[in-house]
């Protein structure tokens, strides 16, 4: 039945709350037209915590807000839609805070007949949250506080079943580390902003879901063509994959630093690379290409850390140990695996197949060879809840530190923290996630670490806002410097950038969105007047992708990612592209609004650290001579939004055609 009230709309139009102090939970029914003007996922918990939650408060204490969000899209037959977003005050940027996660737990979450979870107050002793068709329980959850991840996960699906979801913390998160996350799948994890601190301070151990019913969609016909024909789409060139070596990888690295031209990213070959390698395929070609960020952001890759080095620790490498694939709910590309180690002095039964991110904060970041020792400090860290671009960027803190007298043997109980010293590094690692020792001093990010051990040590604190860069130099590609300053959750890699521009063609589905030759030449790559723009609708773009649960990744590999279309067929709604973008913005602003109204001026707070913008430039490698203007590639994108190059807060007349009238009370209350 298409268009009738029984067919649905993609979205249950209910949300679960939680009162963890009083344990007690309750219903609320929404409005459409909260959907209508936010999606669900990350819109709708930005549009929460704006409405519930009070300004400044502390981000570790009751009156945080923690909401686990679905995607309007997921459950409803549209692919690649499956990941939920984690929303809250982040307790290490001090604003805004969400993270999001593929693997099974949000249609799960959804089958509970609900849009999301909000929780409040705090516990006195450790619970979790139960949730199915019919029950909303918390549970004590004592015998499992102090489990890592994987146990806590194993020991609930014996208990509840294992068709039953986890989303839990781990130590890290239970011992309030500003750089945990939330753990679901045995090993994926929802990292960034600190929000397993978040849920460590409420002293709620999981959410368990276990529903069954599926949301109804208004034309499920039309949903299953687009998936078809998406899939038909993106099949295209299968089988040549096997033409993909870490040695083509590599010389394609070289290409590009070598002529200094950068050849466009074909999608279809990124397709490839994330079917046959998952984004361990950028780990050899990034190092020589200037993408990755080689010792704490002061080296040079084909100096540092040559071909020699980082095919070590590259794809074909990491394949080698790979047991099988693994794709998210309705992921058509499974861009994921499982690993099994049986040699070398770490063995691992079993684990997810480590992500480029990894590789780089713990490969060239520290000029760190030893894949074994990467692949054991990647298994702990997802047991533990870590985030590892952040952990990998506090290490590299030490280890720097330690190289200029800074820290010394006594301060690291004996450990000689040089670059590549893979015991050494692997011990620091343990010490963070225990928080034990100058462990304890870095479980909390670089920029916290560095002001509590001075001496200097701030001048090697990589950080944009508190938040440790992910591993994408934007010497590299500038709009991810423009990303890193501007976003308002910041050091934010999954948003926009030039590169994206170029695998997503966004001119093909918005009439507002410019193409620009963004990467194409070292020229253009360079140029800071055109791109503005581009970005902002990019952005836009990534907030409609995280409303609807989908992911980034089926967005950039060819084809014409059917997102407005699936919204509307599922919905009913009849929203042209260029509506949907003003959706995409209203999200964007609400959260720059959150960060404004926690006091923070992101245009000062958020400012990266000088090392990634060439500050000293290179004196050799692909950024040889290369600062970029922050001022010049900043301001394009502020404009675009509307955002005040001093105050950064959204112009007036712009909130109100948003309809976010309520933000101008707020923002503007001292005129
Ligand atoms: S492409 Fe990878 S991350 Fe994205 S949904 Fe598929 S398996 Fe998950």
């Amino acid at each position: 039945m298409i268009g009738s009230a029984e067919a649905g709309k993609g979205y249950w139009g209910r949300i679960l709350w939680v009162d963890l102090s009083a344990g007690k939970t309750a219903f609320e029914e929404l409005d459409d037209t909260l959907y209508q003007k936010f999606l669900s996922g990350v819109g709708l918990g930005a549009k929460v915590l704006w409405d519930r939650m009070p300004a400044e408060i502390d981000p570790l204490g009751p009156e945080n807000i923690l909401g686990f969000t679905t995607g309007l899209l997921t459950d409803t037959g549209s692919l690649f839609t499956g990941r939920f977003t984690v929303v809250g005050k982040s307790p290490l940027s001090g604003g805004w805070g969400d993270a999001n996660c593929g693997g099974y737990f949000s249609p799960w979450l959804k089958r509970c007949g609900l849009d999301a979870v909000f929780f409040t107050g705090a516990g006195e002793r450790p619970q979790y949250l139960y949730l199915d068709d019919q029950t909303t329980e918390l549970k004590d959850a004592s015998d499992l506080w102090g489990l890592d991840a994987i146990e806590t996960e194993t020991r609930l699906k014996e208990r509840h079943g294992t068709r039953a979801q986890v989303a839990c913390i781990g130590p890290a998160g239970e011992k309030l580390s500003l750089i945990s996350g939330i753990v679901t799948d045995r090993g994926r994890i929802a990292a960034r902003s600190g929000l397993g601190a978040v849920m460590g301070s409420k002293k709620l151990k999981a959410v368990v879901a276990a529903g069954t019913r599926r949301v109804g969609v208004f034309d499920r016909p039309r949903i299953n063509r687009l998936s078809r024909d998406f899939q038909g789409q993106i099949s295209a060139k299968k089988g040549l994959e096997r033409f993909l070596t870490d040695g083509l990888l590599g010389i394609i690295g070289k290409i590009t630093r070598r002529s200094r031209i950068y050849p466009r990213q074909p999608a279809d070959l990124w397709r490839l690379l994330l079917s046959k390698f998952g984004t361990t395929a950028l780990t050899a070609m990034s190092a020589e290409s200037g993408d990755s960020p080689i010792k704490n952001w002061s080296g040079v890759g084909t100096r540092d850390f040559p071909l020699s080095r980082s095919q070590k620790i590259g794809a074909e490498a990491v394949r080698r140990y790979e047991t099988k694939k693994y794709g998210c709910f309705s992921c058509p590309l499974h861009c994921g695996g499982f690993m099994k180690i049986e040699e070398g002095p770490y063995p691992i039964p079993e684990m997810h197949k480590i992500e480029y991110e990894t590789l780089c904060a713990f490969g060239s970041l520290l000029l760190n060879d030893d894949l074994f020792a990467i692949l054991k400090i990647n298994d702990l860290l997802n047991r533990a809840g870590m985030d590892s671009i952040s952990c990998g960027g506090v290490v590299a803190l030490a280890i720097e530190c330690f190289e200029n007298g800074i820290l010394n043997l006594e301060d690291t109980d004996g450990l000689e923290l040089r670059w590549g010293n893979a015991p050494a590094i692997l011990a620091l690692t343990e010490k963070i996630i225990r928080r034990e020792g100058l462990g304890d001093l870095l479980a909390d990010g670089v920029k916290r670490a560095a002001e509590k051990l001075g001496r200097g040590s701030d001048q090697f604190a990589v950080h944009c806002g508190g938040v440790e860069p992910p591993m994408h130099d934007p010497k590299f590609d500038p709009g991810f410097g423009t990303a890193y300053a501007c976003e308002p959750a910041p050091g934010r890699h999954t948003v926009s950038s030039y590169t994206y521009l170029d695998l997503q063609f966004l001119e093909k589905k918005f009439p507002r969105a410019k193409k620009v030759s963004s990467l194409t030449t070292h020229k253009e790559k360079y140029r800071t007047d055109n791109k503005g723009e581009a970005q902002a609708v990019d952005s836009f773009y990534k907030m409609l992708i995280d409303g609807a649960g989908a992911c980034l990744f089926g967005t950039q590999i060819g084809g014409n990612f059917p997102l407005c279309e699936w919204l509307n067929a599922a919905t009913g709604w009849e929203n042209s592209p260029e509506d949907y973008l003003v959706i995409g913005e209203r999200i964007e602003q609400l959260r720059q609004a959150f960060t404004l109204r926690e006091g923070l001026n992101p245009r000062i707070d958020f400012r990266p650290h000088p090392r990634l913008f060439g500050d000293p430039p290179a004196s050799r490698g692909p950024a040889k001579g290369i600062t970029l203007d922050v001022e010049a590639l900043t301001n394009g994108f502020y404009q675009a939004l509307g955002w005040d190059l001093e105050t950064a807060k959204p112009n007036k007349d712009r909130l109100i055609q948003l309809g976010l009238e309520e933000v101008i009370g707020v923002l503007y209350k001292q005129g």
